[in-house]
């Protein structure tokens, strides 16, 4: 009874949403693939390899701005720096031939673990960084501590954004010029602030759906998917979304559970637009004793 009404759902998804084989740029936003999950995650990146072509941010930016899209294309990126991103899923990523992108928390890899709770999973590290990076995959900032970037003073904002990119880059010694937003938080203000500092030629957030010529790169569209989805599960949600992910606006601004959540709570009490964020804050110096 479940799997019928999973494949009506699927059906009339197909039957809503655009035709997939039509050339647009797709990007995937996974955070971390645990053991279990590995073969899981391999089925649903062998199935997209069936209907898109696999680039890299740098790749399908580029697509984008020369209008030069000719067939569908597709990233894979992680946000946060889940150590299992190192340790699972890069060998299936490479056994695919695919080259992702790892947003990194500058901060979660100083403190060796994501989020700020004494149990929460082990951040990558800056070697496994730098080999991540050395393999031909991208490395993009997620912001130095997570912070709500549309919360953060225009002070705080600028340390987020540059600090957490002068840390990648020491570790890599490569520009890093991709960005995702906390939670995929942004808004008018943050864009502008972007465009001012003129830090990142893209920055991601994780509204859903598809990209063509035109689309504006500092506002680039990413679908979060499990990698313990079904690839039914993966198709019926990412078609249901191009077509019905607008009503997703029509919920009342502000109330998102990323300003309730406990981790913001410890950003607002300590950082966000109160205290000198860099007083916690990973320095170049910080990164460097932590290798
Ligand atoms: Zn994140």
């Amino acid at each position: 009874m479940r799997q019928a009404k999973s494949r009506t759902a699927l059906h009339l998804a197909r039957a809503l949403s655009a035709e997939w084989s039509r050339p647009h740029w797709r990007i995937l936003c996974y955070h971390g693939v645990d053991p279990e999950e590995k073969e899981s995650f391999a089925r649903q990146l062998a199935w997209f390899a069936e209907r898109f072509t696999f680039c890299t941010i740098s790749e399908g930016a580029a697509f984008l701005k020369s209008n030069s899209l000719s067939r569908p294309i597709l990233s894979v990126t992680f946000d946060d720096g889940d150590r299992t991103v190192y340790d699972v899923a890069l060998a299936v990523l490479e056994s695919f031939g695919i080259k992702a992108t790892l947003y990194v928390t500058a901060d979660y890899v100083v403190r060796g673990r994501l989020y700020r709770e004494s149990d929460a999973p082990p951040a990558i590290t800056w070697e496994q960084i730098r080999d991540w990076a050395a393999r031909g995959h991208e490395i993009g900032s997620h912001s130095l501590t997570h912070a709500p970037m549309p919360l953060c003073s225009p002070k705080r904002f600028e340390q987020e954004v540059s600090g957490s990119r002068a840390i990648l880059e020491d570790i890599i010694s490569r520009p890093v010029v991709h960005f995702s937003y906390p939670w995929g938080q942004y808004n008018k203000s943050t864009t502008q602030r972007l465009i001012e500092l003129g830090l990142y030629q893209t920055s991601a957030t994780i509204h859903r759906g598809a990209m063509v010529p035109g689309h504006d790169l500092l506002c680039l569209r990413r679908d979060v998917i499990h990698p313990r989805m079904s690839v039914q599960e993966v198709e019926t949600t990412m078609r249901f979304a191009d077509r019905f992910y607008w009503l997703r606006h029509l919920k009342r601004n502000g109330k998102g559970y990323w300003v309730t959540h406990p981790e913001v709570s410890w950003d607002e009490a300590v950082h966000v637009n109160r205290v000198d964020p860099m007083a916690t804050a990973p320095s170049k110096s910080m990164a460097g004793r932590c290798l």
